[in-house]
């Protein structure tokens, strides 16, 4: 059976779309596809880093597009240690040569990336379709099976890649084993809050990180001036909120003295949004004819922040990679092998980082 694509994608939001626009741009067919209609809001909070996913972002074109939407220029970072009142103001994390941090709402964010993929013409996007079964030949993948409004069709592609997420549909179907495994130590607790003015009142221009104990809250300046407050909590706090999630998530907030007179004054938008607890894992990201990026291959409590940064980077490295390969330069084998190299060596450290702070948030103290 002739390969109708190069590379059917699977998942078209950050990494996806990511690598959708890498590999469109240099003339390889691709096919993305995801069960969800964009624009598409996803459970996450988004803030990242200049020197990784606002880089990818230039890369694949569309950081103007993105600063278009009014999301402030994240050029320091305000810590309120102990919960105090006052922050400490450091330098923006990471901030690469762009010198700024980004917090974009993840239905702005993912849509301007598909946009974006829609308007390459070596790239087709199916929107509203699931992948529901990988199709084998030898051990090998060759293609997927989808489900779409119109019915049911199989796909036959030179590299089927999940970019699907935490709950990924083709690590389970190929069998991607756990290079590295953790239990799940926190939750997290978000909501949009318009009229929230930087520390001071001057205009946001820092996410803030306010540590009390086992708990840090956050905010985000983020797009269309609104500011996303965020809260990462132990697993007994978790128990305690989730009976009582928006008034419990209020009355932890006003605890951070820095925040609290900014919370109270600023009006809420929507609902209060939660993740529970959620296992921590690296898969190994590459098989005959399958890679998988993203959450799909990597995922780490959100407390850090580093997933979006990592999805980003990582499509990056995936598309290089597979590049490699489809010019003729290295086989398939060397080509997903140095990837997965280069995956563990970005992102391995800072995932095992995550996993042992998110035990205890007290040892950052000790940093
Ligand atoms: C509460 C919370 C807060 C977070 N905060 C941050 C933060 O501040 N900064 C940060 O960097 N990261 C944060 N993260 C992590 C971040 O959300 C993820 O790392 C990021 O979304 C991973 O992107 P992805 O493209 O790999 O997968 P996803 O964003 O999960 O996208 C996967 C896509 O695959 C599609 N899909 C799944 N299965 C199928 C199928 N069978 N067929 C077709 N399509 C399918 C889904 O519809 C989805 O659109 C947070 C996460 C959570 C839960």
């Amino acid at each position: 059976m002739d390969r109708e694509y190069d590379a059917l994608i699977v998942g078209a939001r950050v990494a996806g779309a990511t690598l959708a626009i890498l590999l469109g741009d240099a003339g390889y067919r691709v096919l993305l596809v995801d069960r969800a209609a964009f624009p598409s809001p996803t459970l996450s909070t988004h803030y990242f880093r200049g020197g990784r996913g606002v880089t990818v972002l230039k890369r694949v074109g569309v950081l103007d597009a993105v600063l278009a939407r009014g999301c402030p220029p994240l050029t320091c970072q305000y810590n309120y240690r102990d919960g105090e009142a006052e922050p400490v103001v450091n330098p923006a994390q990471s901030p690469g040569e762009i010198d700024y941090c980004l917090s974009v709402r993840r239905e702005t964010l993912d849509y301007l990336l598909v946009q974006r993929a829609r308007r390459c013409p070596s790239i087709t996007l199916l929107e509203n379709t699931r992948v529901t079964a990988v199709m084998q030949e030898q051990g090998r993948v060759v293609g997927a099976r989808l489900m779409m409004p119109e019915g049911e069709r199989a796909v036959w592609a030179g590299i089927t890649v999940g970019a699907d997420g935490r709950r990924s549909f083709i690590a389970h179907a190929v069998g991607a084993p756990d290079e590295e495994s953790d239990d799940a130590y926190r939750a997290v607790y978000y909501c949009y809050l318009r009229d929230f003015p930087g520390p001071g009142g001057k205009a946001p221009d820092g996410p803030e990180f306010s540590r009390i104990e086992d708990e840090i809250a956050y905010v985000f300046p983020s797009d269309d001036g609104v500011a996303c407050v965020a809260l990462s909590v132990n697993l007994p706090t978790f128990r305690w909120l989730r009976q009582r999630p928006r008034e419990r998530f209020g009355e932890r907030i006003v605890a951070h003295r820095g925040l609290a007179g900014r919370f109270a004054a600023a009006t809420c938008e929507g609902r209060l949004l939660g993740c529970g607890p959620e296992r921590n894992y690296v898969r190994v990201p590459i098989g005959p004819g399958w890679a998988l990026v993203g959450d799909a291959g990597m995922h780490q409590d959100p407390w850090s922040g580093h997933g979006i940064d990592k999805a980003t980077v990582h499509a990056t490295l995936l598309a290089d990679a597979l590049a490699q390969w489809f010019s003729g330069r290295v086989s398939e084998q060397e080509a997903l092998a140095s990837y997965h190299a280069q995956r563990n060596e970005d992102g391995l450290a800072s995932y095992r980082q995550t996993v042992v702070l998110a035990k205890d948030l007290r040892q950052l103290a000790a940093e």
